[in-house]
Order: C-alpha cells, then sequence, then structure tokens
C-alpha cells in the first residue's frame, strides 16, 4: 500500500518534470481551480488558475527548447488521502549560454490534491535566486546576461593585471639588482636562443667578455660601496654605448660583464670591444692601483658560427681563455679567441 502512494507521487513528479522541461502545454491541464503560488524570479504572487496558466505559457514562450532539470535532492510527503507535498531542488540548464544560471538551485514545492479522480496541483512556489526577471521574462535573462558581462570584464581587467605583474615578475627575474642591466640569467637564456637563431639563419654570433682590473685592490683602497659605484656606472656606460639592436648587455658575475652579437662576425666584434674599451677609459674612474691611474678592463673577444659540433657554452669558454690572455698580456688590452687571433 505505502509502495504503491511512494510510486504515485514519484510518478506525479515525473510527469510535471517531464511536461515541464518538454514545454509541454499539456502541463496547464493539471492546475486546479483552485490554484494559488508564486513565479520564479518573477516574484509575482498568483492567486487564479488562469493567471497561472499565462505564466506558465510565457515561461514556455521566453525558452521554446527543451530544458534539462538536474534534480539535486526530492523529499515526497504524503500528508493526507489527498493531498501530497513535492519538495525537489534542482538546477535548470536553459538551452543558452547560462553558466551563471545552470549553477543555481531552485527550489520548487508543489502541492497536489486529489479533485474527483484527477491529482491537481494547487500550490507551486519556485525559487529561483538569481535575479530579479524584467517585465515579460520568467528566467531573468537580461539581468543574467548583464552579470555574465561584468564577470567577463572583470576577469579580463585581472587577466591583464596578471599578465602586467607576470611581465613586471619576468624583468625583475632578468634584471641585476645592482646595475640594473641583464643578468646572468637572461644572458644564459639569450645566448640559447642567439645560438639556435644563428644556427638556423647560418650567422656567426660573438660574444665580448669584460673584466675589471685589479678590481680588489679598487674595493680594498676606496671602499666596497665606491667599488658599487663604479660597477654602476660601467654597466650604465656599457648599456648606453648605442649598439645596435638585438645585442645584450649584461652582469655576468662580480665584476664581469658580457655583451652578446648576433649576426656579428669577429672583426665587427672586436671593433665593438675595442669601442667599448675606450668608452671605459673615457669615463675616468680613477683607480690609483693602475698603470693609468684610472679603472680599466681586459676584454676577450670570441665568435662562432653555431653548429652541431659545438655548443653555446663553448662561446663562453673562447671568450673566457680570451680574457685570460688579456689579463696575461698585462691587463687593458683586447685579445680574440682562438689564441692566434687578432691582438690589437
Ligand atoms: P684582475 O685584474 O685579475 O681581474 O683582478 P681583480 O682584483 O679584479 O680580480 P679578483 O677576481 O681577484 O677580484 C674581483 C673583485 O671583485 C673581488 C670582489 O670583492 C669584487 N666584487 C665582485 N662583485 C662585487 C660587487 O658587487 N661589488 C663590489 N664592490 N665588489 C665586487
Ligand atoms: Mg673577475
Ligand atoms: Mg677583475
Amino acid at each position: 500500500m505505502r509502495q504503491r502512494r511512494l510510486q504515485l507521487m514519484q510518478s506525479l513528479f515525473d510527469e510535471y518534470i517531464e511536461m515541464y522541461a518538454a514545454r509541454d502545454d499539456k502541463l496547464t491541464a493539471r492546475f486546479s481551480d483552485d490554484f494559488s503560488g508564486y513565479a520564479g524570479s518573477s516574484d509575482i504572487l498568483v492567486t487564479s488558475k488562469d493567471e497561472w496558466i499565462k505564466i506558465t505559457r510565457q515561461d514556455f514562450a521566453q525558452v521554446p527548447e527543451r530544458i534539462r532539470i538536474e534534480v539535486l535532492d526530492l523529499s515526497l510527503q504524503d500528508l493526507a488521502e489527498d493531498i501530497i507535498v513535492i519538495t525537489a531542488f534542482f538546477h535548470i540548464h536553459l538551452p543558452v549560454p547560462d553558466s551563471i544560471l545552470s549553477q543555481e538551485t531552485a527550489r520548487l514545492m508543489l502541492v497536489f490534491q486529489q479533485e474527483s479522480k484527477d491529482w491537481k496541483i494547487v500550490h507551486s512556489g519556485i525559487s529561483i535566486p538569481y535575479g530579479i526577471a524584467k517585465k515579460g521574462e520568467i528566467y531573468p535573462m537580461t539581468s543574467l546576461e548583464e552579470r555574465n558581462r561584468e564577470l567577463e570584464s572583470i576577469i579580463q581587467a585581472r587577466t591583464y593585471e596578471l599578465a602586467e605583474a607576470n611581465n613586471r615578475l619576468e624583468k625583475l627575474s632578468n634584471t641585476d639588482g645592482l646595475t640594473n642591466i641583464g643578468n646572468r640569467r637572461l644572458f644564459d637564456q639569450m645566448l640559447q636562443k642567439e645560438w639556435s637563431r644563428g644556427q638556423r639563419n647560418n650567422t656567426p654570433l660573438s660574444l665580448i667578455m669584460l673584466d675589471i682590473d685589479h678590481f680588489k685592490l679598487f674595493n680594498d683602497h676606496y671602499g666596497h660601496l665606491a667599488g658599487d659605484d663604479c660597477l654602476k656606472m660601467l654597466a650604465n656606460g656599457l648599456s648606453q654605448s648605442g649598439r645596435r639592436a638585438g645585442e645584450l648587455v649584461a652582469r655576468y658575475g662580480g665584476e664581469e660583464f658580457v655583451i652578446l652579437l648576433p649576426n656579428t662576425d669577429l672583426q665587427t666584434a672586436l671593433d665593438t670591444a675595442k669601442h667599448v674599451h675606450q668608452l671605459i677609459q673615457s669615463l675616468a674612474i680613477p683607480h690609483i692601483k693602475t698603470n693609468l691611474g684610472i679603472v680599466t678592463v681586459s676584454v676577450g673577444v670570441a665568435c662562432l658560427l653555431p653548429s652541431d659540433k659545438h655548443n653555446a657554452l663553448e662561446l663562453v669558454h673562447q671568450a673566457d681563455t680570451a680574457l685570460y690572455l688579456a689579463k696575461s698580456a698585462g691587463r687593458n688590452c683586447i685579445r680574440s679567441a682562438p689564441p692566434n687571433g687578432t691582438q690589437i
């Protein structure tokens, strides 16, 4: 007996949901003459069957295609011989881009009353907490679209801010804190990039490596802070020395700087090295522990045609060897690799 009652209640609900989802006008035949209820987000209290039929048809007209109801929770109450109450929570999936709507939980209470042989809906209360419907709407499409637009513009602004923050971070992580020029990390990245590009385009890649002469003595004599200032002045001079686009000046470490020269042959790299060497002399930063009485640098230059035969580190190694040769030759001069290369 109880089982049959449960089946009856379930089938009343299933039939209601199917007619509602299918936008089936037969649903209106289910309403009792004694109807009262309220409708969705339209906030209208309805006290007559005719008015409820009107609202139901308005609902079906606003979204004429089948909708999908995803039931989350259901309670069937057998209140009296002729009274059944159904409470349901569900998501409504409309056939429109309705990401907000489909995530809101609609709550429905239906009261069925047995009238002669038939079960009629005597009360229906549905609340859909996602905004106020405009006149002529059952689903608050206009307000949902407005909310979607607002959300999209917030997301767009946030995405832009995030990209900006990422750019700033990227820049920060590639910049040397003391001298404000590129750091070793940036140099390593660009070296690999330019090596690959050179290999693709069959163009030579050159590297200039500079090391301040007797910088330990500079620090010892003038103090570490003056040493820092000297590094900043040199970095500033190097980065403003008006070289071609694509060239990279970076602090390789301590008192060593590098200039990476894409698509540059050895002779052009040596010319650049000479220019930079003179530029540093022209800064004329006092250093009483050197022969000239000013800060000088030793310079190593290397050039390779990138290929599978070598890797990018070989270029660094050759520039380093050339720099060592410059130091050995008495400092304040330029040497190139391989060792029998040009001497200036
Ligand atoms: P060489 O001519 O052979 O290059 O002699 P050097 O004294 O320049 O070379 P060495 O490698 O003996 O010393 C490098 C010095 O650079 C020692 C170190 O204290 C100094 N140095 C490295 N980084 C910094 C820095 O950020 N600030 C300052 N003030 N000094 C630094
Ligand atoms: Mg050094
Ligand atoms: Mg040095």
